[in-house]
């Protein structure tokens, strides 16, 4: 008997780890392949990070910790999220994870029933709607427009929120698209979700460092304290402080919720690993500043990413806030290649691996990370032209 379940048969595979596993595959058989495909920042992790991770090991944090992480673990969280984010918590209320999807997976699954609906702006990044289905709950995408600058529109969510809504899911900076939710729209969201106490907000800032809008990046918990009771705020040290390996992520929400959340996780992962939470309290309490220079590296990458991708004929892109994504349109070239998978296909042909937008609920194109080298970028970038020309 071979049969999966009901709930896997709904959801596929992540597409952006899959084409990047394949990537990985296609180089160990000696190919040159260029890697935009997954979301990982090519710096190196901070050095003071690395001690502090070899220094726990020598001090035996090879155990089990309490679920929700160590206490060191929950006030480096708590003091990341006041500091970064504006959020100010308990330690009680802040629980860690083995990345920021675990987190998400958990708050889903702990909350939505069969029937219950979730609103999820599109493009979004791909796993959000498979956990939504996965749960057994419904997917509502809100679209959000190229032409717009994919920014989310709030009277559109309004119309989109009915008695079965439970989740509405927001992210900014976004994956894939490198929208930013400006305090002004987040205020109108805000207005927007008062009269509708059951509806919760999951707002996942994984990216908040690596934006390039001035000013202090803005999340809902902290524009909306009278909403917080209802707002789980995801965020981590993956993207920020180039530990994707390490899998911590943080999450900060309502009492009920995160006891919920650490339920589940009890009987799934346990405690995310001892020896990450000891690195991931040196992310968090040690040096930020070079997350300033990280980000202005990034800036200069995208401007470069930007303008080769719009003299590239059929190729088009607007220009993204912050993550460290471009989501390229290539509708004008689907008459020759049929679909944007079968364009993906032929770019990796070419040396060069990215995610097909459709992979993100988004038009046809792909999405490139610009997390890579200068060198790797005009080489990709290069190798794109001439695969499409
Ligand atoms: N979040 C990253 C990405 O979108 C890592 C891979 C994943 O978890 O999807 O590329």
């Amino acid at each position: 008997m071979s049969d999966i379940s009901a709930a896997l048969a709904r959801i596929r595979a992540s597409r952006t780890t899959a084409i990047t596993d394949r990537a990985t595959q296609l180089r160990a058989a000696g190919r040159d392949i260029i890697s935009l495909s997954v979301g990982e920042p090519d710096f190196a992790t901070p050095p003071h990070v690395i001690a502090a991770a070899k220094a726990a090991l020598d001090a035996g944090a090879t155990r089990y910790t309490p679920v929700g992480g160590t206490a060191a673990m929950k006030a480096a969280a708590a003091l990341h999220f006041a500091r970064d984010l504006g959020i100010d918590v308990p330690v009680s209320q802040v629980t860690t994870s083995a990345g920021g999807k675990q987190a998400i997976f958990h708050a889903l699954l702990a909350t939505l029933d069969p029937g219950d609906e979730v609103i999820v702006p599109a493009p979004y990044w791909v796993s959000y709607p498979e956990i939504v289905r996965f749960a057994g709950a419904r997917v509502v995408p809100v679209e959000c427009r190229a032409q717009d600058g994919f920014r989310l529109d709030p009277a559109a969510v309004a119309a989109a929120i009915t008695p079965h809504t439970r989740w509405l899911l927001l992210n900014s900076p976004g994956n894939p698209t490198g929208a930013v939710l400006s305090a002004p729209v987040l205020h109108q969201l805000a207005s927007v979700l008062a009269p509708h106490p059951r509806v919760l907000v999951l707002s996942d800032d994984i990216y908040a460092p690596l934006r390039f809008t001035p000013g202090a990046h803005a999340t809902l918990a902290a524009i909306a304290p009278q909403l917080a009771d209802r707002i789980l705020t995801i965020s981590g040290v993956s993207k920020s402080h180039a530990m994707t390996g390490f899998r911590i992520g943080v999450a900060a929400g309502p009492q009920w919720l995160i006891s919920a959340m650490e339920r589940l996780q009890s009987h799934n992962s346990g405690n995310p690993a001892a020896v990450s939470q000891a690195a991931a309290v040196a992310a968090f309490e040690g040096p930020q500043d070079f997350l300033a220079e990280w980000c202005e590296t990034f800036r200069t990458r995208r401007d470069f990413v930007v303008g080769a991708i719009d003299a590239i004929p059929g190729l088009s892109t607007p220009v993204p806030d912050g993550a460290f994504y471009c989501l390229v349109d290539a509708a004008p070239l689907m008459d020759r290649y049929g679909d944007d998978e079968a364009l993906a296909l032929h770019l990796l042909d070419h040396g060069v691996a990215v995610v097909p937008a459709s992979a993100f609920g988004g038009k046809p194109g792909f999405r490139l990370s610009f997390a890579a080298s200068d060198e790797a970028l005009t080489a990709a970038l290069s190798r794109i032209e001439d695969a499409l020309q």
